[in-house]
């Protein structure tokens, strides 16, 4: 059973351009340090767009940023994830002819991802234009074992010919970065951010090092090619050089009802990761060869079998919807990164939109499913937010801050890359969001040891930034000039979700500062950044006065202080074409009016829930619904939780559903560029926080269990405290099983419990 949700397949599939690209992105192969698209290896006929990329996390060349007037403080240069190399290309020639899906008849076609084996594959039975006929399978595989590699297994099968085979193999060097100039989602204009330095070819293995053109970071690639026959070595490798690329081309003959299979290696190492490139690219390619391709493939599904322990997710009653919640669970774990070196992009490792920057999503969105699943993920990725606090300060002075940090809004290592800074650098909630997930990071895990070395500073760091950007006022600490995660409303004052999320940062910095001196582990914090009590107890004081706007006539968190003076959004006629907005309309037509990008204060009353009465959460849901366009693909998740938590499990289900499908269906239209993680793990948020209620609270774990009519039930597993329980929900019962660990208590609609074994609560009565 579990087997089937985990392979997503399409077969006679279509070669029309657009699906072309987008399935590009769907079957990319990603293991958190390389990515690559799923390119077809002989590429597409001329005339066709293509992304053809190879990527590796955290490494990023810089480029100038043009801002059309140079103000004070404005980011002139940009951090941009390069495509390192192409090493996917391969050309099979029959005798003079050349596969090419174009020409000739194709018989059968599938595409296929294996998640539980770890591969992507194309199944293709063609006749070429003169009657060859033969079956090609090609399997990609980037490793979990051994993260630096790639692998192609080309195999082919004669089906009615006998004669000479051949595999062109090549080694590009020269790449460029996808460009769209009529798209600000992704890098606007063509750059060459890589250039070959150097290609060597070493016991048939080729070599190409290659240095970025600004930020002094290099690359090796290396690339070896097997051909075998039924098992056995089989034929002739000759490698050629040309400028800034090599080809192999290896030569063999086939009978009928023979297999030839040409394995491709491809090697990554970089020079953030190992002082020498090309010795790091070196020793890669011997650990790959030191295991047969079978063993390696044994390692990947290993791998990924005690990953689906803990992270698969059932729907029982459609398994088309478990099978999109997995899809998107195991590109989470595809994208994110293994070391402190790189984050989780927007788009992971699957294209180049947003030019592979970390935002905001890491923690709002992606940080609650690897806290509950894979804490040491979790705490990587904020150790990667502890290596960048320097840059964060430098950042706070360049924006007139005499103390504290301010995170930039988009980056990779460290540095703000947004051009546009009232829906880039303005959005400061970032501080607030990165200090949220350090606190529910220690909910879940009580890591105290974490927050004495990392998190702490940050926490005291960005709650300084807030007494700098605030000021109290007629009794309430205020802030303004800030965008809030609704993109289509910039520079504003006192945005409920910035104040509530600043709030939060102010509280958790105090409860951490006693919670350290408790656990004697405070003094090294005052030694390096001199916190003392007065601070703390100014934290208090702005967080206790903080200012959430309340419109009394309403009964609502207005978004920010002038949002409900604007004029409403005229949606009745606005033609569906014209969506998404910022596609159609100027950034100042649309501040002037009340429309919502994404979820914003909705956001805020799921995840600081305790802040406001369940009546204002309620009007406030019912108000926002109404003018929100989800434009943005972090906001149906969202919409999903809160309208679980208020009772309406059926708009829960439909968002769910948008969520679940938005990238196998394309629904965003941009996932050529690549996938959405953010909205991935909202999808998962949406099952366990939105449909399992669960919350992580100081005084312990909450469930609130719904269920949606159209479902049977679901389940899913989580770790608290070290504990490893399982949650599973059918229409008669809610089943809470600790399988390993200490008993922990639970509550149940607020209702405590002991879980020792397992706890059935009968569903009508929970
Ligand atoms: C959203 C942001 C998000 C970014 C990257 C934008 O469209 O408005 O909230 O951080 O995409 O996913």
């Amino acid at each position: 059973m579990r087997e089937e949700l985990l392979v997503y397949e399409i077969n006679d599939f279509s070669l029309n351009n657009d699906e072309l690209m987008l399935n590009e992105t769907v079957f990319h192969n990603a293991n958190g340090y390389i990515g690559i698209r799923a390119n077809l290896e002989e590429g597409y006929p001329n005339g066709y767009d293509t992304i053809r990329g190879s990527y590796v996390n955290g490494f990023y060349n810089i480029s100038e940023m043009k801002q059309a007037e140079r103000l004070y403080g404005m980011a002139e240069e940009k951090q941009t994830m390069v495509n390192v190399a192409d090493t996917q290309s391969i050309l099979l020639q029959l005798g003079e002819e050349t596969f090419s899906m174009f020409q000739g008849t194709i018989l059968e076609s599938k595409r296929l991802l294996d998640m539980e084996r770890g591969f992507t594959s194309r199944v293709v039975k063609w006749r070429s234009p003169k009657g060859k006929e033969a079956e090609i399978i090609i399997k990609r595989m980037t490793s979990f074992y051994q993260l630096s590699l790639f692998t192609i297994e080309y195999s082919v099968k004669a089906l009615n010919f006998n004669g000479d085979i051949r595999f062109i193999s090549g080694h590009i060097g020269n790449v460029l970065n996808y460009s769209n100039p009529n798209d600000p989602r992704v890098a606007g204009e063509s750059f060459v951010h890589i250039l070959p330095e150097k290609m060597e070819i070493e016991n048939q293995t080729s070599y190409i090092t290659s240095r970025t053109s600004k930020s002094g970071l290099y690359v090796c690639t290396g690339v070896t090619n097997l051909l075998s026959k039924e098992g056995a070595n089989a034929g002739t490798c000759t490698i050629k050089k040309e400028e800034n690329s090599m080809e192999a081309v290896i030569d063999s003959s086939i009978q009928i009802g023979e297999t030839v299979t040409l394995t491709k290696y491809t090697v990554f190492a970089d020079t953030i990761r190992y002082d020498d490139c090309k010795a790091g690219a070196e020793g890669e390619m011997k650990k790959a060869l030191s295991l047969s391709l079978n063993e390696l493939y044994d390692r990947q599904k290993a791998f990924l079998n005690s990953y689906w322990k803990n992270s698969f997710v059932r729907i029982d009653g459609d398994d088309g919807l478990s099978l999109a919640v997995n899809y998107n669970l195991y590109q989470l774990m595809q994208s994110v990164g293994k070391d402190e070196h790189c984050n989780i992009a927007a788009k992971g490792l699957s294209g180049e939109g947003y030019e592979g920057h970390y935002f905001w999503d890491t923690e709002m969105y992606i940080l609650p499913y690897f806290i509950l699943t894979n804490p040491d993920i979790a705490r990587s990725l904020l150790e990667y937010r502890y290596k960048i606090l320097d840059s964060a300060r430098e950042n706070a002075k360049l924006l007139g801050h005499k103390k504290g940090a301010l995170y930039p809004w988009r980056t990779i290592m460290g540095k703000e890359c947004s051009g546009y800074f009232p829906s880039g650098s303005a959005q400061y909630h970032i501080n607030g969001d990165i200090a949220y997930a350090i606190t529910s990071y220690y909910l879940a895990t009580k890591d105290i040891d974490f927050i004495a070395e990392k998190g702490g500073e940050i926490i005291f760091e960005t709650a300084r930034l807030w007494m700098d950007t605030g000021y109290f006022y007629k009794g309430r600490f205020r802030i303004n000039e800030v965008t809030g995660p609704d993109e289509y409303t910039c520079m504003v004052n006192n945005n409920y979700y910035t104040n509530a999320s600043a709030k939060y940062n102010l509280q958790w910095a105090v409860q951490f500062y006693y919670l350290l001196i408790k656990e004697k582990k405070l003094a090294p914090i005052v030694d390096k950044i001199g916190i003392r009590e007065e601070e703390i107890k100014e934290f208090e004081k702005a967080a206790d006065q903080m200012y959430l706007p309340y419109d009394e006539e309403l009964k609502i968190n207005p978004q920010d202080d002038s949002f409900l003076e604007k004029q409403v959004w005229d949606f009745d006629h606005t033609p569906k074409e014209n969506y998404p907005l910022l596609l159609h309309y100027h950034p100042m037509y649309l501040y002037r009016h009340q429309v919502c990008k994404q979820a914003d204060t909705v956001l805020a009353h799921f995840i600081f829930e305790d802040f406001q009465p369940m009546d204002t959460i309620r009007n406030s849901y019912e108000y926002y619904e109404k003018i929100t366009t989800h434009d943005s693909s972090l906001s149906a998740c969202i919409f999903s939780i809160m309208a679980s938590k208020l009772g309406y499990v059926d708009k829960a289900y439909d968002y769910f559903g948008d969520s679940a499908m938005l990238d196998l269906y394309n629904t965003h239209q941009n996932s050529k560029d690549g996938i959405h993680t953010a909205n991935m793990g909202g999808n998962y948020m949406a099952i366990v926080y939105g449909f399992g209620g669960l919350r992580l609270k100081e005084k312990g774990l909450y469930f609130a269990p719904k269920l949606p009519k159209e479902w049977k039930g679901y389940e899913f597993k989580i770790i608290y405290e070290g504990s490893h329980i399982e949650v599973k929900v059918t229409k008669e019962n809610v089943i809470f099983t600790l399988l390993k660990g200490e008993a922990k208590n639970i509550y149940v609609n607020d209702k405590p419990y002991e879980l020792k074994d397992s706890i059935v609560l009968i569903m009508t009565e929970v």
